[in-house]
């Protein structure tokens, strides 16, 4: 498929949001008038569309297009994307989109968990190794990777969060070097089954050949099969013991690198600037990846060192009213609360709950009677996470989370850290875990 000129040509673009909206920005910087669908008559068109077709579709619309370009939401097997490939209209993704029009590096990064910490670690990694290298970070954490390319024409490496949906529909992407971090039987539901969801990340692995690098994580036992599938160098990382070639923290808590020139300290797991255990298998990962990229060990260190963290990740906001406040907003399930409250060496007041995905919340029983001090529990799974977790520590219901940070400084000491992990979605209150974990914020600066 060639796409480098549009002129005269029209395309289409389906699902009208961050990402459909750059797929129409880039096509129309290359010529193309760009017909955007959407399910939704709600949706709404962007500058870059000349004409919008929401609602139903029919083939009057896809027959005369060159290409019709998916927004990750939408499934290779949704209705618009089979019947535009039965009229032999060629179908991709925005992400296979982007790369088919950059010239420049990329380095993929996906996996169940991770995805936006590691992108957005190993990026500030690479711009502060004082190599000159300006890394930027895209993709699925928010930031297009058309609308990127666009607006960094000169960026020589973009570090590029790929979620499987996303890697669905990469037919050419190439990367230079790529790591899949993790993989739990989340997103099952548009894959199907745990095979599925797999050979959707494997995808990240595609394409690439000599010179290019292929890193796993070598504790994840369903990730084994996914070593020797790269035509490239293969590497891993590990929090267990000692791999080769690849990079893993040893028994006093040193990150060690070693490839076939250097076995090497990087960086002791206390001076990585993000706590966790799962932040060290992140930083394992950036040290694996950037180095793979060929920036020296020695040149990581700040940039492990002293990287902000994302928002709404376990995010320090300070202290308030003599107590330590942290936003974990992206606890959207029983996992990420698991990890989040591993991460605590104190006790934690832990204010969770908004809507309860179907899963088992009492496999935490033992971990809240160990790290937590007493739960706040808000929102429409409340009364059935106070259920589940019965018997374990001191628990109070209120509405919302205004009330919940009041309520939470009644059952604190002075010095005690209160922690925002909902382990649920945010639908029942809010529109995402951004707006959940922005209200909370500002609840806790209204506090000083
Ligand atoms: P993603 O982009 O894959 O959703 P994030 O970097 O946004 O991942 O982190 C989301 C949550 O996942 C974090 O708040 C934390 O609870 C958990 N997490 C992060 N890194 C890991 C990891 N390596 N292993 C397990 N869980 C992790």
């Amino acid at each position: 498929m060639n796409l480098s000129t549009g002129r005269g040509r029209t395309a289409g673009v389906v699902g009208m949001g961050r990402s459909g909206a750059a797929a129409a920005r880039l096509l129309a910087s290359r010529g193309y008038s760009v017909v955007g669908f959407d399910s939704s008559l709600a949706a709404r068109g962007t500058e870059h569309i000349s004409r919008t077709a929401f609602g139903s579709f029919s083939d009057d619309d896809l027959k005369g297009l060159s290409v019709l370009v998916l927004s990750p939401g939408v499934p290779v097997s949704a209705a618009i994307s089979m019947r535009a490939s039965e009229l032999g209209v060629s179908v991709t993704g925005e992400v296979e989109l982007a790369w088919m029009n950059t010239t420049a590096d990329v380095l993929a990064v996906t996996g169940s968990n991770g995805k936006t910490t590691t992108v957005e670690w190993l990026s500030h990694v690479i711009r502060s190794s004082a190599m000159g290298i300006e890394a930027v970070a895209a993709g699925n954490m928010g930031y297009p990777f058309s609308d990127a390319i666009l607006d960094n024409p000169r960026c020589p490496v973009f570090v590029v969060e790929l979620s499987s949906y996303q890697l669905e529909t990469t037919e050419s992407l190439k990367a230079s070097s790529a790591v899949i971090l993790n993989l739990t039987p989340d997103h099952l539901a548009r894959h199907g089954t745990m095979e599925n969801y797999g050979a959707a990340k494997a995808r990240v692995f595609l394409n690439q050949g000599e010179g290019d690098t292929a890193i796993l994580n070598f504790d994840d036992p369903l990730l084994e099969k996914y070593r020797n599938m790269s035509g490239g160098a293969q590497m891993f990382f590990s929090l267990a013991g000692e791999v080769y070639p690849g990079a893993w923290m040893n028994s006093s808590g040193m990150l060690m690198y070693r490839d076939e020139f250097r076995r090497e300290e990087v960086i002791h797991c206390t001076e990585l600037s993000l706590p966790g255990r799962h932040n060290i298998a992140n930083a394992l990962a950036v040290i694996c990846m950037a180095a793979s990229y060929g920036i020296p060990a020695e040149k990581l260190v700040t940039g492990l060192k002293d990287f902000s963290g994302v928002s709404h990740r376990i995010e320090p906001l300070g202290e308030a009213k003599g107590l330590v406040w942290f936003n974990d907003s992206k606890s959207t399930n029983v996992d990420s609360l698991k990890v989040a409250l591993e991460s605590f060496d104190e006790k934690v007041i832990l204010i969770a709950g908004g809507r309860e995905k179907n899963s088992d919340y009492s496999v935490l029983n033992e971990l809240i009677a160990k790290k937590v001090k007493a739960l706040v529990l808000f929102g429409s799974g409340a009364e059935s996470l106070s259920a589940q977790w019965k018997g374990t520590v001191e628990t109070l219901i209120v509405n919302n989370l205004e009330e919940a940070v009041e309520k939470s400084q009644t059952l604190a000491e002075h010095g005690d850290t209160i922690l925002l992990s909902p382990g649920c979605a945010s639908f029942d209150q809010y529109t995402d875990f951004e707006e959940r974990g922005d209200h909370f914020k500002k609840l806790v600066q209204a506090l000083r």
